[in-house]
Order: structure tokens, then sequence, then C-alpha cells
């Protein structure tokens, strides 16, 4: 009989059977991705509203991820409404149609269907009146659940566009040139650059498919990375001057006074943690900010295979294997105390085990 996937051979080496288990995975997996991307495109074949939303404190894959949804789905001719908590971030308002992202507190609608980008539970959207829908949860974190009624969780996606654009291909939608900004934007961003873990042949397969459609590298790329505010320079000093290494790990902070005294946005803290992981040697590091009612948000980086989504989670939060986030109680000292205890064993371990 002719298997479709490698058995296990008691004869075989132990890595043949690891390299076999290995793509029985992958083709399960696959399996199970296309079953949810097939019903997806029914679900959306069916419906005419649609609720498009993301996490709180929307990134780069979630603005692009969106608004690429929402193009699409007005191809399709269907009517999307498209919903943060949050506003955009100034760096992301230029991308087209973004002003058609609207903040909110709560939806409500006679939706066919909410689809969630890049939320990694229902509550990361903080959108009351999303329970009541029928939820399609497209997702890449590590930390991803299945809350939804459809659920479609790709660890290995680059970024959610990603996934959106395998998406628009099943849909039978037209690659224009607008939704390849969007999801060039959503690659761009969620890879650090084309820097993180996620970032393989794929990712530039696919970067090219958007370039060759109409996504200009050079513009998207000094759009979000030549366009800083001065409040963002001033705090990345304060935040700098604080900069602490212990052997493969080092750590930054800013208090809620220096954000005050730069006149600095939430947006402004972006990227100031890879100040600290970027330094030779270090293998994982921490920023952390002083929110008021004394709450501290850490933004977790690490290189290679330590895994800061799973102590994230441990803290409350998620994210990726190399980018993960968490709120937690302060004082500033105490939340630095508290990461720290979690981070050195791991990067302790780390340093132990074979590369
Ligand atoms: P950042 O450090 O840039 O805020 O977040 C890095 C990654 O961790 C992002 O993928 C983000 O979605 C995730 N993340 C950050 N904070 C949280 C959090 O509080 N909860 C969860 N579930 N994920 C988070
Ligand atoms: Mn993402």
């Amino acid at each position: 009989m002719n298997r479709p996937f490698p058995e296990p051979d008691a004869d075989a080496a132990p890595d043949a059977n690891l390299r076999a288990a290995e793509v029985r995975r992958a083709a399960g997996a696959e399996a199970l991705a296309a079953d949810a991307v097939a019903r997806i495109v029914e679900v959306i074949g069916r419906g005419e509203r649609f609720l498009v939303t993301s996490h709180c404190r929307p990134d780069g894959d979630a603005v692009g991820s969106m608004l690429a949804v929402g193009m699409l789905l007005e191809q399709l001719g269907k009517h999307a409404d498209l919903v943060t908590a949050d506003r955009v971030p100034l760096v992301y308002r230029g991308l087209p149609h973004a002003s058609s992202i609207r903040a909110a507190m709560r939806v409500h609608g006679p939706y066919d269907a909410a689809i969630l980008l890049e939320c990694d539970g229902l509550e990361r959207a903080r959108l009351k009146g999303l329970e009541d829908l029928f939820l399609i949860n497209i997702d890449h974190h590590l930390s991803g659940r299945d809350f939804g009624h459809i659920n479609w969780i790709d660890h290995q996606a680059a970024s959610v566009g990603e996934m959106v654009n395998r998406l628009r291909k099943a849909a039978g939608g037209a690659l224009t040139r607008e939704m390849a900004v969007c999801l060039y934007t959503t690659l761009l961003t969620d890879t650090g650059g084309f820097c993180y873990g996620s970032t393989n042949a794929s990712t530039f397969a696919l970067a090219h498919e958007l370039a060759l459609a109409g996504a200009d590298p050079v513009r998207i790329a000094q759009d979000i990375y030549f366009s800083t505010t001065a409040a963002k320079i001033l705090l990345l000093g304060a935040a700098l001057s604080t900069l602490k290494r212990e052997g493969r790990l080092a750590w930054l902070w800013i208090t809620h006074q220096d954000m005050v005294r730069t006149c600095a946005t939430e947006e402004d803290c972006e990227g100031i943690v890879n100040y600290a992981v970027c330094i030779t040697g270090v293998e994982a590091a921490v920023f952390l900010r002083e929110l008021p009612e004394r709450r501290v948000r850490l933004s977790l980086r690490s290189k290679g295979r330590i895994n800061v989504a799973a102590i994230a989670e441990r803290l409350g939060g998620g994210g990726h294997e190399n980018a993960a986030g968490c709120t937690v109680e302060g004082p500033l000292t105490r939340a630095l105390d508290e990461i720290l205890a979690e981070l050195r064993p791991v990067v302790g371990d780390f340093a132990a085990s074979p590369r």
C-alpha cells in the first residue's frame, strides 16, 4: 500500500525517524490549514457584512493585514467594517485606506462574521460585542488560542499578512498594488526588517511577489524606519542611559516621568528593546516601561532558540519565540527583578545546551 506520509521505522537511524515525524507533522498542519482556508472562503462567500479587527495597540502586521482583508472583501463585493480598540499608529497612517480603520471600544451590527487577525486571544482585541459574533481567527503567534469558530493558526507564517495573501489566492482575489503595499508592510515589520527567526526563503518569495505587484521596498522601509519623531529620539536617549548588561542578558527602561518630559507617546517606545538585543553576545533583552498606576509593560526579544513567548505567557502576556510582551505589577524595580529571575535560568540553560 502506498502510504501518504512516512511511518516510523524501527531500524532507521534516530535522525531519520525524527525527520519522518517532522514531515508527518508538517503534512498534518498543512491539511488543517487547507481545511480552515476553505471554510473561511466559504463563510465569506455566503455572507455580506464582515467586521475586521486585530489586537489593541495595532502594529504593522495588524494594520496591514486588516487593510488587505478589507480590500479583498471589497473586491468580492462584500461590506467590511475595520475596527480596532486603539488608533492606527502615526507611522502606518500613510498606508492605502488607513483612514478606513475606526477606533472603538464596542462593536455592534448585523455581521455575518468577525475576522480577527493576529489576535492571540479574544480579549486581546479589547472590543466589547465580539463574543456574540461568528469568529474567524487567523493568527501566527506561538501563544495563539483556538477561541474562534474557525481557527487558522500558522506558527510558520512570518506575518499574518502572509496568511492573508494565501486567503486572497484561495478566494480568487487580485493582488492590487495597494494590497501589495499593505502586505509588504506586514512582512517587513513582523520580521524586524527581515531579521527575525521567522525569515526564510519563502519570506523573500512573497516579498518578490509583492514587489512585482507594485510594493516599493525602499519607499515602504523609509516610511517606517526613517520617519521618526524627535520625541522618540529623546526618549531613546533616556532609555539608553539606563542600559545594563549581564553576560547574555541586557535590559533598559524608561519611567513615566521620561515619557512626560520628552512628550513621547506609546508608539515612540516601539523598537527601543532592539538596542539592547542587538549587542554582540547578548541573547535576550527586555525593555521596561513604567505605566501610570504602578503597572509595567515589558517588551522581550531574543536571538536564536530562546523562547521569550513562553516567559511572557507565564507572566500573562504572549507573542513569538523571538519577540513577546506582557504587563506586570510595578514598581519598576520589582518588575525588573521578576523578569530577570525568569530570564537568567533560561539564558543559562541555553548557554549549556549544544547549538
Ligand atoms: P512588543 O514588544 O512589540 O509590544 O510585542 C512583541 C510581540 O509580543 C507582539 O507580537 C505582540 O503581539 C506580543 N505581545 C506584546 N504584549 C503582549 C501582551 O500583553 N499579551 C499578548 N498575548 N501578547 C503580547
Ligand atoms: Mn504578526
